[in-house]
């Protein structure tokens, strides 16, 4: 290992990844400090999903955010499978938006409009056409709106691909090592100590997910982050071939045959456990949009967990206190669909001191903050 770099990386799920990836081509000799192996922990369990027309985030900086995210993407699932051979699965059959109720026909309605205002394509759906193009669903539907710009992909294999791709770049990959200590000279942290070894180093970039809080008390930093399990379940079966989503409940198909079901939002703290009430509900959920389904075998579940920060939004900023360490987490729901803008800010952030985009609305808060109000998401700030 060398005993010097430009930039200490920690934690390899997709956000380090992606901030590795783009640092390397930028020149920066960066090494990427993974406790496990990369890409395991919340970016192996996701389901996968880049949404933003389908999102909650409506016009504010969050979906600003997810929108130039979202137009990375194409680019750089090619440069990835290129560089990789790993085929990520990246498809373009979009969200169906079920409408079941009153509720969800006034919501839909409005977010309808907006998106084709903002210029997505956004298709209406009675019930007959909903059923022309997913023949498995219930009939007790009104209808659906499509999104075909949300696209999908295997986030499991993005986030292996991504880690690769940054090695092949140039990036160290330390796996099965954490930084444990810190040397602070005034306002810059100038070495990390990683296993038995001390690496001088110009930033440190703290992107380790649920575990952020942890890591942030070695450098004597408070980051509110906490872990927010999500529990999922994989059968056996391809009934739908779009993304098929209602109220919080999704199925996303995949294209090795499986279908995925999620997911639960639950603030346990590092808590990987599946329940078997859980189980029933996805089962009991699933059988009211997909009849018949719980007949499929299942075929695997996990749990993981979400870096949610209190600010609903991702924490992107300098620390305070300390000129050299930049915070990258708290993506919450969202980390899949806005790693790749994650990277880019980041990187530039790091390179050349300024953004493409303003990281104002992604500061630490200074002070506690008022709870969501009843009208917004309780996940998402706009
Ligand atoms: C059930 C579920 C469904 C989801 N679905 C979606 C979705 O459809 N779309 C979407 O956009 N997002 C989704 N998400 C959210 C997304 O998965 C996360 O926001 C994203 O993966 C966060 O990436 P990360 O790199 O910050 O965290 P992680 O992937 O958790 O990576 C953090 C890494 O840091 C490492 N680490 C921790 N401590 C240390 C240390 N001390 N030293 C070194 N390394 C350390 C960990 O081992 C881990 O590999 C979902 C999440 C879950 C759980």
């Amino acid at each position: 290992m060398t005993k010097t770099t430009d930039v200490v990386v920690i934690g390899g799920g997709v956000i380090g990844s992606a901030i590795a990836w783009n640092l390397a081509e930028q020149q920066q000799q960066t090494l990427l400090v993974e406790k496990n192996q990369p890409g395991q922990e919340a970016s192996a369990a996701a389901a996968g999903l880049l949404s933003v027309a389908s999102g909650r985030s409506k016009r504010g900086p969050m979906y600003h955010l997810k929108r130039a995210s979202q137009q990375l993407y194409p680019q750089l699932i090619r440069e990835l499978e290129e560089r990789t051979g790993i085929d990520i699965e990246y498809q373009t059959v979009g969200v169906l938006d079920l409408i079941r109720t009153d509720a969800d026909e006034k919501k839909y309605r409005q977010l309808y409009e907006l998106r084709r205002e903002q210029g997505y394509p956004a298709t209406w759906l009675s019930a007959e056409e909903v059923h022309r193009l997913e023949p498995a669903l219930t009939t007790e539907l009104r209808g659906a709106v499509h999104f075909p710009s949300d696209h999908h992909l295997h986030n499991g294999k993005l986030a292996e691909a991504w880690a690769q791709a940054a090695a092949q770049r140039g990036v160290i990959l330390k796996t099965g090592a954490t930084v444990s200590e810190a040397r602070i000279t005034g306002n810059k942290v100038t070495a990390v100590r990683i296993g038995d070894e001390w690496l001088s180093t110009n930033t440190v970039v703290i992107a380790a997910g649920s575990w952020s809080r942890q890591v942030g008390e070695i450098f004597g930093l408070t980051i509110p982050v906490e872990p927010a399990k999500g529990q999922m379940l994989a059968v056996r079966a391809t009934p739908v071939r779009h993304v098929i989503a209602w109220d919080e409940h999704y199925l996303v198909p995949r294209k090795n045959g499986e279908v995925i079901i999620g997911s639960t939002v639950e603030f346990i703290g590092h808590n990987k456990d599946v329940t078997l009430e859980t189980i029933r509900l996805f089962i009991e959920r699933s059988e009211a949009l997909v009849p018949g389904i719980s007949k499929v075998p299942l075929s695997r579940f996990w749990a993981g967990l979400r870096p949610y920060s209190p600010t609903r939004r991702p924490i992107l900023c300098r620390a305070p206190g300390l000129e050299n360490v930049i915070i990258a987490t708290g993506h919450h729901r969202n980390g899949i669909v806005l790693a790749p803008i994650t990277g880019k800010l980041v990187s530039e952030l790091i390179t050349t001191g300024q953004t493409s985009m303003s990281l104002e609305p992604f500061a630490l808060p200074r002070e506690p903050l008022p709870p969501p109000a009843a009208d917004e998401s309780p996940d998402e700030a706009e």
